[in-house]
């Protein structure tokens, strides 16, 4: 199960008119901060993360959606709501490492 962390960068795209939805496992919880209480605002998320292949996928960690998302009234009341598309992006950060470390190996000359 994905878990929420600092390191965790949200996509911020202006939301289109898709819903954000959530897995078996991320059910139930605010996108943003993760609370189990009072889901209030329905999570849209942009076109870009809805598409093709991204479509209907958990937001927090990309497994098969069940639910939709939601914001929790304590996120809501802080506008967080409204910082944009809160898909995180960056769970593919590994692979992202392993290209530049595949470029420093290619310049690199014994
Ligand atoms: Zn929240
Ligand atoms: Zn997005
Ligand atoms: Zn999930």
């Amino acid at each position: 199960m994905a878990k929420h962390h600092p390191d965790l960068i949200f996509c911020r795209k202006q939301p289109g008119i898709a819903i954000g939805r959530l897995c078996e496992g991320c059910d139930g919880r605010c996108v943003i901060c993760d609370s189990y209480v009072k889901p209030k605002r329905l999570v849209k998320i942009c076109d870009e993360c809805n598409y093709g292949s991204y479509q209907g996928r958990c937001i927090v960690c990309g497994g098969i959606g069940i639910s939709d998302a939601y914001y929790c009234a304590e996120c809501t009341i802080q506008e967080k709501d409204r910082d944009g598309c809160p898909k995180i992006v960056n769970l593919g950060q590994s692979r992202t490492d392993l290209f530049y470390e595949r470029k420093k190996y290619g310049n690199y000359n014994p």
